[in-house]
């Protein structure tokens, strides 16, 4: 049985969460990948690879309880333990409050919220399995993608906002609620990353606003106070503290990672 720490990472296929996988992988964790189909997922696995670390690719959706439930048990029995757990998958919406269709609504609601509530739950199914067959007592991480948008409602991301503050929510309370299990769950808020994400919020607010394509990333970039957009790695080494035994007496927060653009 492995005795590197393993952490599941959900998106893993490309973005933040593929940045996150790497960045796990050269920490020393062994990685389970989880992506909505496996294929996505081959980059990302040679990389973590490459790390000389070992990698299990999951084709699961994170709105779907059962195959989240079931994608921590294969991370726990392929890979011996699970340490971390990092519920980064989620979509976009860009639109006006007033005119979002139910059907977008639910499906952002989905994966954004339910899909990290799964995800908390199957974590926490896996750390009780470790420590009901009388694993070492560590303390283990839930770790959740919600964003900038989860500190403040930006026009056109309303719901997309709400669903990052509902992460947030489910983070403090989760935290207490598991903190006796000496289980740990905290946030990481992303700003504007130069993701595949970013492009398409930015084709859907030149679709739906008529601003010029790349005005709304520019405007949003202008606003950061350390004048660049961030990468993929900027998030992941902030998630690399998070996944570390160095915050082990953090949680319940829900830390800022954008350059300086949102201040609480
Ligand atoms: P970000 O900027 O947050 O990295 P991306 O859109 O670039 O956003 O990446 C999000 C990743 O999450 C993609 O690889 C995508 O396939 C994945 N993803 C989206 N929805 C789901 C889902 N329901 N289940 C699993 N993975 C998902």
């Amino acid at each position: 049985m492995s005795q590197n720490r393993v952490a599941l990472v959900t998106g893993a296929g490309r973005g933040i969460g593929a940045g996150i996988a790497r960045r796990l992988a050269s920490d020393g964790l062994d990685l389970a990948l989880v992506d909505l189909t496996e294929e996505a997922l081959s980059d990302t696995a040679s990389a973590v690879e490459a790390s000389g670390r070992r990698v299990v690719r999951i084709g699961a959706d994170v709105s779907d309880r059962d195959s989240i439930l079931a994608a921590a048990d294969r991370a726990l029995d392929e890979l011996g333990r699970l340490d971390v757990m990092v519920n980064n998958a989620g979509v976009a919406l860009v639109g006006p409050v007033t005119e979002v269709k139910p059907e977008d609504l639910e499906r952002l609601w989905r994966i954004n919220v339910n899909g990290v509530l799964w995800g908390i739950q199957a974590a926490a199914a896996a750390f009780r399995k470790q420590i009901d067959r009388g694993d070492e007592r560590v303390v283990r991480k839930i770790i959740n993608a919600s964003s900038i948008a989860g500190h403040d409602g930006f026009p056109m991301l309303g719901p997309y906002s709400a669903t990052k503050f509902a992460v947030r929510a489910l983070t403090q309370a989760a935290a207490r609620e598991l903190a006796d299990e000496q289980i740990t769950v905290n946030a990481y808020c992303p700003g504007v990353v130069g993701t595949d994400m970013w492009v398409e919020i930015d084709q859907a607010f030149a679709d739906l606003t008529g601003a010029a394509v790349g005005e709304t990333y520019d405007k949003f970039v202008g606003g950061i106070a350390l004048g660049r957009a961030q990468t993929p790695e900027d998030v992941a080494a902030f998630v690399s503290y998070l996944a570390s035994t160095d915050s082990d007496y953090m949680t319940g927060q829900a830390g800022l990672i954008d350059g300086g653009l949102v201040f609480r």
